[in-house]
């Protein structure tokens, strides 16, 4: 089985020195979508140093290629340029996504640390780091990223799947997940989210892997956690439903791009048994 989450990320984030990339392509963002045009592949866009503009943010490099990423308006949009969704490059290219998903983060970052948050002064950047100062007062400001636990929880050769409000329309089921708190650790992230959100107790939470979910900047850190007690007593305004749900019947689940497909079609496979035979998630 795909085992994406534990390979090594294919670009290198290192800020170049301007005379070590030769070959600059620039990443065009429009209201966080990427665009593209009709002369090259989006990521293909290829310009020189001298054009490229002083507020393209350095994303990621492979060799002596680097690329940057801009942000247009949209009444901008030059016609016949067309925006792709990120959901939609994930399923068609890893390699991309991480190359966007990195980038449509940083741009967010920056437009949302042009002042600083302290006193209100304008921030500059920084030619060899991410870091936005504020040289009225001092303050620093990276990009941030926001911690969330997902768990596949399992009682027997059944796992726990839940469908919250915003899958209402669609059918889809997922994991227990959420954000963690600011002074809790991850493994107390999962007892407290799987306890709010259906009502039960787990223990020996495992880590599995991570993803990162630009949605809008989430780190996804993957467990898998055993049922330890308690009855199933759904979170009404987070969710619709929750179960129990043995292996053979399952409802439709997140596709396997997604750290929560992996993690369920993981299980079905430890139980000798064929994800792809047995998921009908898109
Ligand atoms: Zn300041």
């Amino acid at each position: 089985m795909n085992d994406n989450y534990s390979e090594t990320l294919g670009w290198d984030l290192g800020i170049p020195a301007q005379e070590s990339a030769s070959d600059i392509f620039i990443l065009i963002f429009c209201m966080g979508k990427p665009v593209y045009g009709p002369h090259a592949a989006w990521s293909q866009t290829r310009i020189a140093w001298s054009d490229l503009d002083d507020d393209a943010l350095f994303v990621a490099r492979k060799g002596t290629a680097a690329w940057y990423a801009v942000s247009i308006h949209s009444d901008d949009l030059p016609s016949g340029w067309q925006t792709l969704e990120l959901r939609t490059l994930a399923a068609s290219d890893s390699d991309l996504y991480a190359l966007a998903s990195r980038a449509v983060q940083l741009l967010r970052w920056r437009d949302h640390h042009r002042f600083c948050g302290a006193c209100g002064g304008e921030t500059t950047g920084s030619p060899s780091e991410h870091v936005r100062h504020c040289h009225d007062c001092g303050h620093t400001f990276y990009p941030k990223i926001l911690p969330c636990v997902i768990v596949l929880v399992t009682k027997g050769d059944e796992l726990l799947l839940a469908r919250s409000h915003r899958h209402k329309q669609t059918d889809q089921f997922s994991l227990i997940a959420g954000f963690v708190e600011v002074g809790e650790t991850l493994e107390q992230a999962v007892h407290r989210e799987v306890l709010e959100e259906v009502g039960i107790q787990v223990t020996f939470p495992q880590y599995q892997g991570s993803q990162t979910w630009p949605f809008p900047g989430q780190l996804m850190v993957g467990f898998v956690a055993e049922y330890a007690g308690g009855a199933i007593c759904i979170q009404e305004d987070e969710l619709v439903e929750a179960g129990w749900y043995a292996v053979d019947q399952l409802p439709k689940v997140p596709n396997k791009l997604s750290i929560a497909g992996w993690l369920i079609r993981r299980f079905v496979t430890s139980l000798g048994k064929d994800p792809e035979a047995l998921i009908t998630g898109w």
